[in-house]
């Protein structure tokens, strides 16, 4: 089999930002009112997309306030290296998110990573409150607002070696279609209870060296050689 490449499809929440922005930002800013309903949304009684808007209307929150609280969350240092192996390695990365567009976008445009694909659901701030809406619920599995299987098959092709990683119970729509899985929190739940073998995700940086290792083993492509070494007679 000749060498593949390399598809990349990563949870946000928690996976490339060090902890879940998303439901850090309720904690801060909602009047905690709401409780999201844990059982009844993994058990797909109800969706995200219900839990969303309940959870929107108990929120308040100005522009101002909701930046600066997002400006203080971090990625995982070994994101953009990652990043950037991929690049120049020519394997696509795609951002799959059951959260919100507003905070994954303010944190890439500050770690100059906008030019990633994400895909994840929209929110606006409107006077105060918190707008969201939910582009890609027509692909919903049921429990998921943005369900991540549909992006997975869409971009993902035969021959591709395809990386997933993630940490919540959103991720498993995603993560069964994947060649190697990173898991922790409710996806590493997921793989166990399903019989499904995982890496402990530990960050990127193991991913990178995890990626490194199949590129000096063959599996993957890795960077196309350049011109340097080539014989000039
Ligand atoms: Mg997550
Ligand atoms: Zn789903």
């Amino acid at each position: 089999m000749p060498p593949q490449r390399a598809i990349i499809f990563s949870d946000f929440d928690g996976t490339i930002a060090k902890i879940d922005v998303g439901d850090l930002m309720y904690d801060v800013f909602s009047d905690g009112s709401y409780v999201w309903p844990d059982a009844d949304w993994i058990a797909g009684k109800v969706s995200s997309k219900q839990c969303y808007l309940d959870q929107c209307a108990s929120t308040r929150a100005e522009p101002e306030e909701l930046d600066a609280f997002l400006d203080a969350q971090e990625l995982d240092p070994g994101f953009p290296p990652f990043v950037e192996h991929c690049r120049r390695s020519g394997y696509p990365v795609y951002v799959l998110s059951d959260g919100m567009d507003y905070y994954i976008n303010r944190l890439f445009r500050r770690y100059g990573l906008e030019e990633l694909p994400v895909f994840s659901n929209h929110l606006e701030v409107a006077d105060g409150r918190l707008v969201p809406s939910f582009p890609y619920f027509a692909d919903t599995c049921g429990r998921c607002a943005n369900c991540k299987g549909p992006h997975v098959r869409r971009h993902a092709q035969p021959d591709d070696f395809v990386i997933y990683l993630g940490d919540g119970w959103s991720d498993p729509c995603g993560a069964q279609y994947a060649d190697a899985i990173f898991a922790k929190g409710g996806l590493q739940k997921w793989c166990e209870q399903n019989g499904r073998a995982y890496y402990p995700l530990t960050g990127f940086e193991q991913v990178l060296k995890f990626v490194e290792q199949l590129e000096s083993d063959g599996v993957l492509a890795g960077a196309a050689p350049g011109p340097l070494g080539d014989a000039t007679t």
